[in-house]
């Protein structure tokens, strides 16, 4: 089959590798029909790059239909049309009995002390072969596979309860708005988006979607979102005080992680500038041509006194250090993690079999391309260029 393969730090290439077979009972094999890339995929891609080894198949957000089952694949059934959640659950063990599936025993990565193996995350996370490919092996397919009507309907209707939709969903749970709050989002790609209009369709008051990129803050303003434009914006927190009654919001929602603007130098002009008198800072800032602020010190800055902030965005480890006096001062109370995304899918299915399309899922993807050019897609997705938010590949194409 064909398979989207890591090669090398932004390199990533389309190569012939041997189909995947059933290698336990609880396993199962689809055939992937839409696959997409995310923006932890460029983690990967870019940021994590020195961690990796060359071949790996990377992707976790897929759907498809079941082509094999194993004898205890549970009630799957050759056929059915399947969304894959990104993490890999047993459905049983102490967590998932807790509903803690993204923290599953049965598939724990134990030795680097991580939760949940994870589709196409490579050795950071199991070394499970990711779903940019013809084919998936689904592991735990007694319990992982969510089946979706097999109603005519584009795939990209289910796609993204894989991962953005229910990771979306836990960002807005976590930042357990206030009835008629208001929320800040930094960071308006796919998963800002979703958050985005999920606090919206949950009752926030207002939504403050915050990015820099034209056609991600149109698409925000598209679906009501108030936005702030970084470019025109020289002082952000100014900016979210004047439109909550000098307060800041209720919430604010990290949608951005650990890469800033794709580098790790940036990052750390970012950290040094926060230390720079303004005079200085400013200067350096915009030779830079970034943001003043990490997204994480952003939503840090724009949350209220007693309010909080909700991480969607990964950390990798090599995070910039916590504004630990102003967190304690302001009584923030944070909540983070990966998205546990069994535990959201009960409440996200009414949401995308209704017609009216209430959270317009099918306003989210902007290009499908073939699998065979997944790797323009990753350099586009990855610099924005062509008003990229969503790509979508087709690996039957
Ligand atoms: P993306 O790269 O398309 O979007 C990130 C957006 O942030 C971009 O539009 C960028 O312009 C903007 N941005 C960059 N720096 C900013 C700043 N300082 N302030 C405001 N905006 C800024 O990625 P995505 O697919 O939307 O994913 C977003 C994050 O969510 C990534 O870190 C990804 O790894 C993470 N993620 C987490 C989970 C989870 O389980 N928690 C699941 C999926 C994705
Ligand atoms: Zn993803
Ligand atoms: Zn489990």
């Amino acid at each position: 089959m064909h398979a989207l393969t890591w090669q090398g730090r932004e390199k990533v290439s389309v190569d012939e590798v041997p189909d995947p077979s059933i290698q336990e009972p609880t396993d199962a094999i689809i055939r992937v029909t839409s696959t997409a890339i995310c923006g932890s995929d460029l983690h990967l891609y870019a940021v994590l790059g020195a961690f990796l080894d060359a071949g790996d198949i990377l992707g976790h957000e897929a759907m498809g239909v079941v082509e094999e089952v194993g004898s205890a694949a549970g009630s799957l059934r050759v056929g059915d049309r399947v969304v894959v959640p990104f993490g890999i659950a047993c459905g049983t063990c102490w967590m998932c009995t807790r509903g803690l599936y993204s923290q599953c025993e049965t598939t724990q990565v134990r030795e680097q002390g991580k939760g949940a193996a994870l589709f196409g995350y490579t050795k950071l996370y199991g070394q499970v072969p990711g779903g940019q490919a013809q084919y998936l092996r689904v592991p735990q397919a007694q319990f992982g596979p969510v089946v979706v009507p097999d109603d005519g309907s584009p795939d990209e209707r289910y796609l993204y309860l894989s991962d953005v939709l229910p990771t979306a969903w836990q960002a807005v749970e976590y930042a357990q708005v206030p009835a008629g709050g208001t929320v800040g989002v930094l960071g308006l790609g796919p998963i800002g988006q979703m958050s985005a209009r999920i606090a919206a369709h949950r009752g926030a008051s207002r939504v403050i979607g915050i990015d820099r990129v034209p056609e991600r803050l149109a698409m925000a303003r598209r679906h009501g979102i108030d936005v702030i434009d970084l470019r025109e914006t020289k002082d952000l927190v100014a900016a979210v005080l004047d439109l909550t009654d000098g307060r800041g919001v209720d919430a604010a929602i990290d949608a951005v992680g650990m890469e800033a603007h794709g580098s790790p130098a940036a990052s750390v002009v970012q950290r040094a500038a926060t230390f720079l008198p303004d005079a200085l800072a400013t200067p350096v800032i915009e030779k830079a041509g970034i943001d003043r602020l990490a997204a994480l010190q952003s939503a840090i800055a724009i949350a209220r006194r007693g309010g909080t902030v909700s991480i969607s965005g990964v950390y990798g480890g090599a995070v910039d250090p916590l504004p630990m006096m102003t967190m304690f001062d302001k009584g923030l109370t944070l909540r983070m993690g990966q998205a546990n995304v069994r535990r959201w899918i009960d409440d996200l299915l009414p949401l995308v079999t209704d017609d009216a399309d209430p959270l317009g899922v099918l306003d989210l993807r902007t290009h499908r391309l073939p699998l065979r050019e997944a790797p323009a897609a990753y350099e586009m997705f990855q610099k924005k260029h062509d008003g990229c938010i969503k790509v979508v590949l087709d690996p039957q194409a």
